[in-house]
């Protein structure tokens, strides 16, 4: 899909997939992952203690920001069609952001941390920039999605990065492409208090209007 003249486009990309952790030898074939690196295909994820696994929150949550974003106007391609599914690899789903016409990519994961307390959302962004979309527009996107954040009520991580944001220079995703794009960590599945958020359904449309909001606001 790309954009209709006038119509704005957003690319979700919701981390992992179901299908990952049975196919091994798919998700670990080697792929490029931007300046000169390669990385395994995809990841299985994390999964809280209990047994939710990140692919699910990604995907549900996906699912739940699409739909406020099409009743705002905001067209929504996503970078895999369910939760069913064996990847798609890191560099593909950069092509189909690359593709799609978009004003911007968000990517939603959540972490996996067992540092004890170690809790809240963080806001990653490719640095040192590699093309223009991975600078100025990528920080205001990740500040304007972490203001958001924090403006719904949600803490900003005390274990990664500063103030809810962080550069990353490893990540293939953010790497490879040329819109401007986030990741989106929305919490620590480990940590007790934030699985049951990311567990239960009012938490993620907590998480859901919050990245909406940030979505929107930068979109202007
Ligand atoms: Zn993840």
């Amino acid at each position: 899909m790309r954009a209709v003249p006038g119509g704005k486009v957003i690319v979700l990309d919701p981390g992992h997939n179901g299908g990952n952790a049975s196919h091994p030898a798919e998700i670990n074939k080697l792929v490029p992952a931007g300046r000169g690196r390669m990385k395994p295909c995809n990841t299985t994820g994390t999964a809280t203690n209990a047994g939710y696994p990140e692919h699910a929150f990604t995907w549900d949550l996906a699912i739940r920001v699409r739909d406020e974003l099409t009743a705002h106007g905001v067209q929504v391609v996503l970078t895999r069609p369910n939760d069913t599914g064996v990847g798609p690899c890191v560099d593909q789903r950069a092509a189909i952001g690359n593709n799609s016409g978009a004003a911007a990519v968000v990517s939603l994961h959540a972490d996996g941390s067992t540092t004890a307390g170690a809790h809240g959302f963080h806001v990653a962004y490719s640095s040192p920039p590699l093309n223009a979309a991975q600078g100025e527009p990528s920080t205001r996107l990740a500040r304007t999605v972490r203001d958001a954040m924090v403006a719904g009520g949600l803490v900003t991580s005390n274990y990664i990065g500063s103030q809810g944001l962080s550069p990353r220079d490893d990540l293939g995703g953010l790497n490879l492409s040329t819109l401007p794009i986030v990741l989106v960590e929305c919490g620590n599945m480990r940590d007790a208090n934030e699985a049951s958020a990311l567990s239960s359904a009012a938490g993620r449309q907590r998480y859901a209007d919050a990245i909406t909001n940030g979505i929107l606001g930068y979109l202007g």
